[in-house]
């Protein structure tokens, strides 16, 4: 009984892995993104200059498939153009170039506003304590909701080398996929759930002692606000200036490396050798 069980599970896996490669090749045939803009794009992140030919082709499919299944609506009325959504698209599939765009699946909606916007809302603590929160951001995740983004954030113009919120938002969103976000998505096999959280623990301990004292670190010290911050806010410089992570954190460095499988501190040297 239970080797027909097993094979019957195999059975719908195989047919539901089919139908997804179906549909997805499908929208990768009717649907295309303007090759111009796509350069335009390109050019204007430089962790995309060092991706290799295929990674590039693959990053192209999986912002028209992101793109087909989001809603990227303007907050205000702002106008989103094609240019506008490839931008956002194309940072948010940097994360899941190696993963899967599935990994986007549980909710729709990107909200953009033209700058930083106020959030003011009420919120339970653990205690049952109702805070009111008042802030200015350039971006928030919400647990199967929608992703809200500064435009000017997004598009670059407003942020340092190692800050991207599009990265810092869409981090949130993988590791929400797993109890919410608390710094601990879900792993894959080949890794070591233990080893994560011992690592991840000692390194925001000493991050947050460093912050605590007032000394300088090479990482934006908002990363010490809680584990949900320091997983995205390591993410995001793991992407933009990989050699910081992999230099002064390189036990993290590595666990990064397991989990959104690419290597871009490797990315850069194989760049550097080819000039
Ligand atoms: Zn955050």
């Amino acid at each position: 009984m239970a080797k027909i069980i097993e094979k019957i599970n195999w059975l719908i896996s195989l047919i539901s892995w089919n139908l997804k490669n179906w549909r997805r090749n499908r929208i990768l045939e009717r649907e295309s993104i303007s090759d111009s803009i796509w350069q335009k794009v390109l050019k204007q992140f430089k962790f995309l200059h060092v991706l290799t030919h295929e990674e590039k082709i693959r990053l192209r499919q999986f912002v028209i498939l992101f793109l087909h299944d989001k809603q990227i609506v303007g907050a205000h009325d702002m106008e989103i153009t094609e240019e506008m959504r490839i931008t956002i698209a194309v940072q948010a599939c940097i994360l899941i170039l190696e993963l899967d765009v599935a990994h986007y699946d549980d909710w729709v909606e990107i909200i953009v506003y033209p700058g930083k916007f106020i959030l003011d809302y009420d919120y339970a603590d653990e205690f049952g304590v109702v805070h009111h929160a008042h802030k200015v951001v350039s971006g928030e995740a919400w647990l199967a909701g929608p992703v809200i983004l500064s435009w000017l954030d997004a598009a670059g113009f407003d942020s340092r080398p190692s800050d991207n919120v599009v990265i810092h938002e869409f981090a949130h969103k993988l590791d929400m996929r797993h109890q919410g976000a608390n710094g601990f998505p879900i792993l894959h096999a080949n890794m070591n759930a233990q080893i994560w959280c011992d690592i991840f623990s000692k390194a925001y301990a000493g991050f947050c002692a460093r912050v605590n004292k007032g000394k300088e670190n090479t990482i934006d010290s908002y990363a010490s606000k809680s584990p949900a911050e320091f997983f995205a806010v390591f993410s995001e410089v793991f992407f933009e200036t990989p050699l910081v992570v992999k230099q002064d954190f390189p036990a993290i460095y590595e666990q990064l490396v397991l989990f959104y499988r690419q290597d871009p501190a490797g990315r850069w040297g194989k760049s550097k050798l080819k000039n």
